[in-house]
Order: structure tokens, then sequence, then C-alpha cells
């Protein structure tokens, strides 16, 4: 395997890919052809600790800091596995850690610490908003024992897979906020209770498997304590939290991209046209070094972003550099990987076009590109901002 510079968190790698081999090429396709969760390689996960690194010690968890969850995702998807069966645990569980109520954090986080409550779904996305989530129309109005939901979703993957979901409202209506960006809250939603009564998921059959959903929410009930921290404040506290998503998508972004040149260069010395390795042909040879050079680059950035995070800072323009650069790289060595393997990479068999297919989500999700250089034309450069 090409080195990639990571040498941070040596045992944890080595022991999240002793577990990845026992979920290999096989166990994925198989999955993949009908559309099936990855229930095992969840549970191994699970079991191992490996969800629950982020969680404090505390609480259960193992208390790591991002870099470390960084190091396992990268070698999930460095092995050929795909973490985005549950990597969301990571992500949405920073809401409820630093915006829950003791109450809340005391009943929840030890319970996923110890997996037997999973939080894997994250329901922000709406039909009509799109990108554009302060647009959103989901509402949650207040009654006498707590909440009622109004609205839809859409993308919330994993809420078949998830006992609890963490949910974006409109609690004030935006004509009656000063910005769009308030009056929104976060709930925290119990699935095992909601499902039939008011709420209804509906899987979305998508290029590749990966279990996402839409939800239909119609007078569901929530009671007082599932809002998470105070209402209206809901959007900073998602924001809060995007910048680790960013963070450690992006590191799974290098981990397929590890996987796709493994796989590139050991077929472009293997497969032999015209009496010699395909590898040895420029048309061949450079597009595998370049990805190489740009998953070097990405990296630095990656590392950075998880560095100023764990140091408390919320680096809003590493994080979203560290998802663009990482997304870009693993998506040019995905391209020059099928290109390697010619009409082999077609192959199902081969695993390439499986991957190929998973990489290219983190284009469009869970940021787009287009919006990534929007924050850094605006934030970052000054320009105007253009939407
Ligand atoms: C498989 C999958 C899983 C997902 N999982 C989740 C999940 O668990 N929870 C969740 O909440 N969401 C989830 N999402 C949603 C995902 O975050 C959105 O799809 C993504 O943010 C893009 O939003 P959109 O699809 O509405 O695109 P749109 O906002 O409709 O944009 C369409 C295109 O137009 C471009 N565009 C829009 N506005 C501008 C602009 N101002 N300037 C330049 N370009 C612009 C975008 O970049 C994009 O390319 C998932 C999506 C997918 C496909």
């Amino acid at each position: 395997m090409p080195e990639m510079g990571e040498r941070d968190h040596p045992e944890i790698r080595e022991a999240v890919r002793r577990l990845c081999e026992r979920f290999p090429g096989s166990y994925w396709r198989e999955l993949d052809r009908q559309r099936a969760y990855p229930t095992e390689f969840v549970r191994a996960l699970t079991e191992a600790g490996w969800l629950a690194a982020l969680i404090p010690e505390d609480y259960g968890g193992a208390g790591l800091g991002l870099s470390a969850a960084c190091a396992i995702l990268e070698e999930i998807h460095a092995a050929g596995c795909n973490a985005a069966a549950c990597h969301a645990q990571m992500y949405t569980m920073g809401t409820l850690l630093r915006h829950g109520s003791a109450a809340q954090k005391r009943r929840w986080l030890p319970e996923i610490a110890a997996g037997r409550i999973r939080l894997q779904a994250f329901g922000v996305s709406e039909p009509t908003s799109g990108t554009d989530t302060t647009a959103l129309r989901t509402t949650a109005r207040r009654t006498a024992r707590g909440w009622v939901v109004h609205g839809q979703k859409i993308w919330t993957s994993r809420a078949e897979h998830s006992d609890l979901l963490l949910l974006l409202a409109r609690t004030t209506p935006r004509e009656a906020v000063q910005k769009r960006t308030e009056g929104l809250s976060v709930f925290l939603v119990d699935l095992r209770e909601a499902r039939g009564r008011g709420l209804e998921i509906r899987p979305i059959r998508t290029m590749m498997n990966h279990a996402t959903t839409e939800l239909f929410m119609d007078g569901l009930e929530l009671p007082e304590d599932a809002l998470v921290g105070e209402e209206g404040k809901g959007f900073r506290y998602i924001l809060s939290g995007m910048n680790a998503e960013r963070i450690l998508i992006a590191a799974e972004c290098l981990g397929d991209g590890r996987w796709f040149l493994d796989k590139a260069v050991a077929y472009a010395k293997e497969r032999i046209v015209f009496g010699r390795p395909i590898g040895q042909n420029q048309g061949i040879q450079f597009p595998l070094a370049r990805a190489y050079a740009q998953l070097r680059a990405a990296a630095l950035v990656v590392r950075e972003a998880a560095r100023l995070f764990e140091a408390g800072q919320d680096p809003g323009p590493e994080a979203n550099m560290a998802k663009l650069l990482a997304a870009d790289a693993s998506w040019a060595a995905a391209e020059a990987c099928l290109q390697t393997h010619g009409g082999f990479g077609f192959a199902e068999e081969y695993d390439v076009e499986r991957k190929w297919r998973e990489a290219r989500l983190y284009q469009v999700a869970p940021i787009s590109t287009n919006l990534i250089l929007a924050y850094l034309g605006e934030h970052v450069l000054g320009l105007p901002r253009s939407y």
C-alpha cells in the first residue's frame, strides 16, 4: 500500500484493519446486490467500541479525540469497507454532548456507548429546501404535553437502523424571526416510539447501498424533554457539528483513495498487454501518480483540520477544505482505478465499480462541492455572497 502519511494512532489503525479483514469484498458485494444493511459489520465495530470513540469516558465511551476517529474511519475505507452505515453516530452524538441537558446525556450517552442504543439518523435535508437549510418547512409546535411535528425529510440515512433521530425543525415561523437562522430547534426523537405513531419511514433506492430514507411526519408527538438545548438555537447547534462531520467524511475519502490506488497499482503491475505491464504506460501511470499527490496533499489538510478541532477550535475553513480536497482526491483515484482496470473495472467481482459508485457521493453529500467553494469565496476570501 502506498504510504499516505498515516502514521498517527498506529495501534488503532492496526486493530481496525484486523477487524475489517473479517469483512472482505464478497461480504459487501452480496449486501450491495440486495441493498441490505451491514448488520454484522456494524455490530463488530460497536462491540469493539470504535463507534463510541468520541463519547467521553464518564459516559462509558473511549474519550478519544477527532484524529483518532478519523484514523478509524480512514482505515475502514482503506480496507474496502464502508463506514457510511454507521459513521453518523460519531458526529450526531456531538450535538447531544455539547448542547444536551445533563439528564439527556445521562440517559442516552451510556446506552449509546454500550451499543444498546443507536443514534445514527440525522434529519436535516428536505425535498423543497435542498441546501438552503433555513428554508426547511418541518414544524414543531408546543403543546400542553410537549411538541407536535408536521413535515417531511428526505435522505435521512439509516433511519430504519437507528433508535434515535436528531431532527431539525422550525419552532418559530420564518416571518417571525429577524434572521432566517433563528427559530429552528433540534429534537432527539425516539424512533422506536415514533414509528407508526405519526412517523412513516420509506426507503429510497439509490445507486449505491446506503440505507437512506424519506420521513413523513404527520402529528408526531414528542415529549417536552425531546428538545435539545434551547428552543430556536438549533441551526447553530447543527452547524457546530458540521465541521466534525466534514473532517470525518474527509478521512473516509482518504481511505477510499488509498484503496483505489492500492488496487490500481497492483493491477497495473500484473496486467500484461502488448507484452508489458500496463503500468509501464504513462497514460496509466500518470493519473495514478497525480491522484497519489492529490491524496497526500489532502491528507495534510485533513490532519490539520482534525488537529485544530482537537485543540478546541471550530475550524470552518480547514474542515471545508479537507472535505473538498479529500473528496476530489478520492474521486481522482476512483476514476484512475476504474480506467486502469479497463473492462474489468465494470465487473462486480473486482469491487472497483462498487467503490466507485460509493465514492461519487462525496462530491454531493453531506455538503456539495459548490457550497464549499461558496463558503471559501465568501468567508475566507471576503468575496460577495453568491446566493
Ligand atoms: C445518499 C445520500 C445520503 C444523505 N444522507 C443525509 C442524511 O443522513 N441527513 C440529511 O439531512 N441529509 C442527507 N443527505 C442530503 C445531502 O446532504 C444533500 O443531498 C446535499 O446537501 C445537497 O442538497 P440537495 O440534494 O438538496 O441539492 P440542492 O440544494 O438541490 O442542489 C442541487 C445542485 O445545485 C447546486 N447548488 C445549489 N445552490 C447553489 C448555489 N447557491 N451555488 C452553486 N451551486 C448551488 C448544488 O451544489 C448541487 O450540485 C444525503 C444525500 C444523499 C444523496
